[in-house]
């Protein structure tokens, strides 16, 4: 059995900012159907030394992890099996995993997730507690560390590295005065190494030194390696184009279930069963009955997310009798253009918050989910809107491109469409896709394209085959 240490700075359901935290939280259990045993290191956040009260062991000691002394500890917490990393001096803070009261990163930010990386090394070479991993499974710039701790130990050649990059546009970037600090080699840091632009790069250390790379969508590994997304490590990317590959992101269609989940005024098995759904979304959101499509947008409020164009192009949509209703929060700017817009739009309702049952309840009640982003990794909300039948308008960009299929003719004809795509992402297009999104709602088309939505595969099955297929390949025997 291959044995995963997969090294994560946030795990649903425990501490989540981001889909990384779903990715983290549903691989275990869907590598474990197919006998591959992940463990994952996490910090120990309070959190989660909470959710491990009084079950965990300790595994490996540290008498002083940069300023204090640490200790691993061993233990199963919300269904998973733990290595929690417990450095009081680092992660026993509230609030926000990574930002202060004052909303800018904690200062020692390097410090805290090269602590990680340097523990997972050491696990990597010495085990904890008696389990080995044959492969170190890192995700983005805060595990990126790893494989260079790892080579100042000599071991590089006994545990095989992947990295996989959830979203490029963070990268863990650091004053190089802290390379003695954080002990890391001279050598290295280099324009081919650990270096970008006279600063440490943790992200770039994880692309340099891994031996495997993966993104979390196939066209998101494409687009990395151009100028237009890769964010300056495009090149660097392209020099390691042969190990990078896209892994689809699925869903825990477990908890996204519309049979099943109890946030629903009534779950539901067909798209027919979305009418009470619809009704009970319209009145939470203050709406009137209306001729044209429901929409629902979830996201947070960020330029990445191509908000400021949507809003441009919704007159439009309530132009055809179309509604419009939101749930984000984020940047102060973006959420009072929201605020401002709902308020001199009749059809357009907006909620700022962070709410996880209403989003479920969003997802039932639309006919369709909006996706308009600049880029997308991968996306989780279009495929939330697949499975519950509410069907995805999205940019034609990243993991958005790989799955969600245009209702173009020969796909209606084919009868495989499942949503439709916009591209190249101008308010002109959002307007005309609106415009395609109400005579589809208005045609016989509509509910074949429901029903193609909600058959669609989104869960975790063939992607956990992908990763350990990854694995696998990778083996430190494999050579
Ligand atoms: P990203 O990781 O870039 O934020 P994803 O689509 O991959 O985008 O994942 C976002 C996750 O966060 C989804 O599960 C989505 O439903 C959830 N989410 C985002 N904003 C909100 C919100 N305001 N309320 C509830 N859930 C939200």
């Amino acid at each position: 059995m291959i044995r995963v240490l997969s090294i994560a700075s946030e795990c649903a359901p425990l501490v989540k900012t981001g889909g990384l935290a779903d990715v983290a939280g549903a691989l275990p259990a869907a590598l474990g159907a197919i006998g591959v045993e992940m463990v994952t290191l996490l910090p120990g956040y309070p959190q989660v030394l909470a959710a491990c009260e009084g079950t965990g062991t300790g595994v490996l000691e540290e008498d002083d992890l940069w300023g204090g002394p640490a200790r691993v500890l061993r233990c199963r917490a919300a269904g998973l099996d733990l290595l929690v990393l417990d450095a009081p001096h680092l992660f026993d803070r509230p609030g926000n995993i990574y930002l202060g009261p004052d909303g800018r990163d904690w200062p020692d930010n390097p410090m805290r997730f090269a602590a990680l990386c340097r523990v997972a090394a050491r696990i990597g070479a010495e085990g904890a507690g008696g389990w080995m991993p044959h492969i170190l499974h890192l995700h983005d710039w805060q595990a990126g560390l790893t494989p260079l701790y790892l080579g100042a130990r000599s071991a590089r050649a006994s545990v095989g590295t992947v990295l996989t990059i959830h979203n490029i546009a963070f990268q863990g970037l650091a004053p190089a005065a802290l390379r003695a600090d954080l002990g890391l080699p001279e050598a290295g840091f280099d324009v081919e190494g650990y270096e970008y632009f006279g600063q440490i790069s943790a992200l770039k250390a994880g692309i340099v030194y891994a031996d495997r790379l993966t993104t979390v969508s196939p066209t998101y590994a494409r687009e990395l390696t151009t100028p237009e997304f890769g964010m300056g490590l495009d090149g660097v990317l392209r020099s390691r184009a042969q190990k990078l590959r896209g892994i689809l992101n699925g869903i825990d269609t477990g908890s996204w279930n519309p049979a099943t989940d109890p946030a629903l005024v009534a779950p539901y098995k067909t798209p027919r069963g979305k009418g009470r759904n619809k009704a009970a979304l319209r009145a939470e959101f203050a709406l009137p009955a209306a001729s044209g499509p429901l929409c629902v947008l979830i996201s947070r409020l960020t330029e990445q997310k191509g908000i400021d164009l949507l809003l441009q192009a919704v007159p439009r949509l309530l132009a055809r009798g179309g509604q419009l209703a939101l749930l984000g929060s984020g940047g102060a700017e973006i959420e009072t253009v929201v605020r401002d817009a709902a308020a001199v739009m009749p059809g357009f309702a907006a909620r700022i918050g962070y709410d996880e049952a209403l989003s479920h309840r969003m997802v039932a009640g639309a006919d369709a989910i909006l996706v308009p982003s600049r880029f997308e990794p991968c996306g989780l909300t279009q495929m939330f809107g697949l499975r519950y039948g509410a069907l995805p308008l999205v940019a034609l960009t990243g993991g958005l491109a790989d799955t969600v299929i245009d209702a173009n003719p020969a796909a209606l004809r084919a009868g495989v469409a499942t949503g439709v795509q916009v591209h190249p992402l101008t308010v002109g297009a959002l307007a005309d896709a609106f415009d395609r999104l109400c005579d589809l709602y208005a045609s016989d088309h509509w509910p074949v394209l429901q029903r193609n939505a909600m058959r669609q595969e989104v869960g975790w099955q063939a992607s956990a085959r992908d990763y350990a297929e990854l694995y696998a390949e990778c083996l430190p025997d494999h050579g």
